[in-house]
């Protein structure tokens, strides 16, 4: 048997892993493979591999330690003789950054740690060899912040609490009388490393590690720890990451951007992230590491000229001061800028797509830290796909797999009214960090933020600046504002992930946690006042603002017309209104897959005839209800059908308990018991008479026509006249008339017939005919066993997946979220099955019904029209058992579209 590898080094242009070896090394470790490979300057190291991660968790961190030890112990060997230093040497000492790395990338989620290796003799070598006593100090403590914080556990103990390791830092700076961190002297900063290690013996008990073997291992296993932090968890649930994936573990020779005036530190992205140009741009910092940058303590410099002179716009600052004080890295250190951007576009051709990379520059030297394809909005996934698509650097096929499905969303949101926004007072602005618009409720914590949201408020998180314990309270919030950050600060990047608005960097705003107050210009806004932000140009706005729909033609439009052309299945909508129907053939639906007909029983007056209907004690009663709801329903489909003209209509016949339409408060039995000149008693007896134990399970679906036949009968003839008032007006409908709940041939049967002899004394009366189709709902798990059987007659199945997920688990559909929340987090279910189709257990009755319905009528048309048309790994099902459609609400349309031209692609591969 051949031995595991669990170490893969990397350096000096030359790699142990590549970029396909993600599921391995985590997206990172690949990637910095790979960019050796290509001939990328990458500092060396090595990746412990997501496995070593699920290996931890079963065996134990002794176990572990031993079966990686002397693979560790080579890595760093390895390191040395690239670097020509040595790990914990006090004269030539080699440090090193320990990172995460999972196989999707998981921003900020898990842990880092820089500079290790350093110890008060490390510390003195490396202070002699670089002739650099402030950078040393700067980076031993760094070292100890991070590492108490993330390894021996030193973080803030509430709130409104500061993290304890700051609180040192400004109580320093009020002692010495400076205000930035960077006005520290090296005796001041001594004095801090003495002051943290002293907090940390006070805090925790233990001393702080000098044994840089100790420092290493401790790191490692902190970051295999952090795969199972709180916010690691939640981000997995929220971007379905499954829990065993694990991380990897990335250990690489540190490269230091605080060395000086000649150092520093970038992120940069091949393309804008937030609206897709194909513009470089990105953020540096002089003399400083890289988590300046993301934590929007310092105000980061533009990479590019031209980026730069956008930013000094968006932050009213002049040209004159963007030039002296806010240079682009191009005009401040042009040879540098030239081999990154050179590096950047080389990149961006090797993967063929936007990258998000971070740099370093140790005195004049570039490396690169990562590369990975960057995060982006949907408006920007789609761009960048359809121009690397013009460009030629990807194929169609490709194009349409770039994009997700689930992010089109965004694009459907709406934007803000025009005249409206003319109107609104600006309160400051920001930098467009996340574009959309929201308005919302001022909050200032994540907790607050989640609290409001499930009272159903409508909250926009206001920060300082984010950090990830925030991403509950950003996942609710409508919009994000930061007072502090650039465009690649955390709320930047995880807003952008998440299709949310947000503007970052608001310098004019000061907020006050304790009093919950937002300062701008002299004017306090209070938590709970709205405001409206539009995370395209960086405004705040005061109060609330209406908004209109998106504009869905240029980019989107290329690629929905892409994904038809390269689709087998088509999309059809759920609607019951024209309206509804009107919004999804916009968004480019093919007809409806299911109008509901009981939706239209509850508007005005027209519950009094139902009621009366159902209430009714025999035959002639129902009839003379029904007589009243035929015009009514009559003129509904005429609506439905001439705004989907031209398209076919599924329409069910009443499905729902009739105890669902009954009047159980008194003041409407009393009412009824005058419109039908009975007691309110006899009314109380007749909804008690209806009352079921089992409802769902109960006088429902076809059982309702098929012991009321003259219900079916009332609507197949309003179904048939309204087709055929329509055509006298020279617009063509194309009704499919589809029968509920069916279980057994027989039920099927008879109503057919009845829809069949109504439509036929339809014609005869108008002397003039229409083709129409009658089918049935899938939805009773004996219906798929028997479908072959029910095929003899049905012209058409349609998937009913709530239905049928609610009776395969026997699951009630109504009462699940009692038990379901609690099964997923236990592990017993891995997703809601009423949102994502299981195709373990329900999939098997969705293809055994399909592949039997098939073998009676092989043309067989078949769709789908629970929940599910709609949730893109469904469709990807549907697909692969052969469906000819999905039946999805209007605003899921597009993803439903995109999805099942992904599905299409997938399997010709
Ligand atoms: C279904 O059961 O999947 C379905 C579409 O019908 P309803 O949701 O109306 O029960
Ligand atoms: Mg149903």
């Amino acid at each position: 048997m051949s031995e595991t590898k669990r170490v893969y080094k990397f350096g000096n242009k030359a790699a142990e892993g590549k970029a396909d070896m993600k599921n391995l090394l985590g997206g990172k470790g690949a990637n910095l493979a790979e960019m050796n490979r290509i001939g990328v300057p990458v500092p060396p190291g090595f990746t412990i591999t997501t496995e070593v991660c699920t290996e931890y968790n079963l065996l134990g961190k002794d176990k572990v330690i031993k079966l990686i030890k002397s693979d560790v112990e080579d890595g760093i060997a390895n390191i040395e003789k690239i670097m020509n230093s040595k790990f914990g040497d006090s004269k030539n000492p080699c440090l090193v950054s320990v990172r995460s790395g999972a196989r999707a990338s998981m921003p900020g989620m898990m842990d880092t740690i820089l500079n290790l290796g350093l110890n008060e003799e490390v510390v003195a070598g490396l202070a002699r060899k670089t002739g650099n006593e402030r950078f040393v100090w700067d980076s031993y403590r760094r070292f100890i912040q991070m590492y108490g914080d993330v390894v021996m556990g030193l973080k803030p103990e509430s709130k409104e609490d500061i993290d304890p390791f700051e609180e040192i830092i400004d109580h320093l700076k009020e002692q010495k009388k400076v205000v930035n961190d960077t006005d520290l002297k090296v005796d001041d900063l001594k004095e801090l490393v003495i002051r943290f290690r002293k907090a940390v013996k006070e805090k925790t008990g233990k001393d702080f590690p000098d044994d840089p073997w100790e420092q290493l291992w401790g790191a490692i296993l902190a970051v295999f720890d952090s795969w199972n932090n709180d916010r690691a968890k939640f981000y997995r649930k929220l971007n379905n990451i499954p829990e065993e994936w694990g991380t990897a573990v990335n250990v690489q020779a540190m490269v230091f951007g605080n060395m000086g005036n000649t150092s520093g530190t970038g992120v940069a992205f091949t393309r804008d992230a937030a609206t897709g140009e194909n513009l470089f741009n990105g953020e540096y910092l002089i003399n400083a590491q890289g988590e300046d940058v993301v934590a929007g303590i310092r105000t980061p410099q533009q990479i590019t000229k031209e980026g730069s002179k956008r930013w000094a716009v968006l932050a009213s600052v002049s040209e004159e001061d963007r030039k002296n004080k806010y240079p682009s890295l191009e005009e401040n250190m042009p040879e540098i800028y030239k081999e990154l951007d050179e590096i950047q576009q080389k990149l961006e051709d090797h993967y063929k797509d936007m990258q998000d990379i971070e740099f370093t520059m140790q005195e004049g030297k570039l490396w690169l830290l990562q590369t990975r394809n960057g995060k982006r909005t949907g408006a920007a996934m789609v761009k960048t796909s359809m121009d690397l698509l013009t460009e030629g650097k990807i194929d169609e096929k490709t194009a349409i797999l770039r994009n997700e499905p689930n992010k089109l969303d965004e694009l459907l949101h709406r934007v803000f009214d025009k005249g409206a926004i003319k109107k609104a007072r600006v309160l400051a602005k920001g930098l467009p960090a996340s574009p959309g618009a929201a308005t919302g409720q001022i909050v200032f914590f994540a907790d607050d933020a989640e609290e409001w949201a499930a009272k159903g408020k409508k909250v926009v998180l206001v920060r300082i600046e984010t950090s990830p314990e925030d991403l509950r309270g950003m996942n609710v919030a409508q919009g994000i504002l930061t007072a502090r950050g650039g465009m690649t600060s955390h709320a930047a990047v995880v807003a952008r992930g998440m299709g949310k608005c947000c503007v970052s960097g608001a310098g004019a705003i000061r907020i006050d946690y304790k009093t919950r107050l937002m300062n701008v210009d002299g004017k306090s806004v209070k938590e709970g006042d709205w405001i409206s932000l539009n995370g395209t140009t960086g405004e705040v706005y005061d109060g609330q603002i209406a908004t209109v729909d998106p504009d869905l033609s240029g980019d989107f439009g290329k690629l929905m017309e892409l994904a038809d052309k390269h689709t087998r299945m088509y999309v059809r909508t759920n609607a019951d209104t024209p309206k509804d129907a009107r919004i999804a053939r916009n968004f480019g639906a093919k007809g409806i897959g299911l109008c509901r007909t009981e939706h239209m029983f509850f508007e005005g007056d027209r519950i009094i005839s139902m009621r009366e209907m159902i209430l009714a004690d025999d035959e002639t009663g129902r009839r003379k209800a029904l007589k009243e709801l035929l015009p009514i329903q009559r003129e509904d489909f005429e609506g439905i059908f001439e705004a989907m003209h031209d398209l076919p209509v599924t329409v069910r016949l009443l499905d729902p308990p009739l105890h669902e339409f009954v009047p159980h408060e008194d003041e409407n039995q009393q009412e009824m018991a005058v419109e039908m000149g009975i007691t309110k008693e006899q009314i109380k007896a007749k909804v008690e008479d209806l009352h079921e134990f089992n409802p769902m399970l109960g006088h429902r679906g076809c059982r309702l026509g098929n012991t009321y036949p003259e219900i079916s009968e009332m609507q197949a003839r309003a179904i048939i006249e309204a087709a055929l008032n329509l055509k006298k007006k020279g617009i063509r409908a194309i009704p499919e008339i589809m029968v509920p709940l069916t279980g057994s041939l027989k039920e099927f049967q008879i109503q057919e017939e009845i829809i069949r002899q109504t439509a036929e004394k339809v014609f005869e009366e108008r002397k003039d005919k229409i083709d129409y189709l009658v089918g049935t709902m899938i939805e009773v798990p004996r219906a798929a066993l028997v479908a072959d059987k029910i095929a003899e007659k049905a012209e058409f199945f349609s998937f009913g997946t709530n239905d049928l997920t609610q009776m395969t688990f026997g699951y009630s559909r109504d009462d699940s979220g009692k038990f379901l929340p609690v099964y997923i987090d236990k592990g017993i279910l891995k997703y809601d099955p009423f949102q994502i189709l299981d195709q373990e257990g329900v999939g098997q009755l969705v293809d055994m019904g399909t592949k039997r319905g098939r073998t009676t009528r092989p043309k067989l048309k078949v769709g789908i029209c629970g929940e599910h048309g709609g949730e893109p790994s469904s469709v990807e099902f549907c697909h692969r058992v052969g469906m000819d459609y999905v039946s999805c609400s209007p605003y899921r349309v597009p993803i439903a579209r995109l999805a099942a031209a992904q599905a299409a692609i997938k399997d010709q591969k």
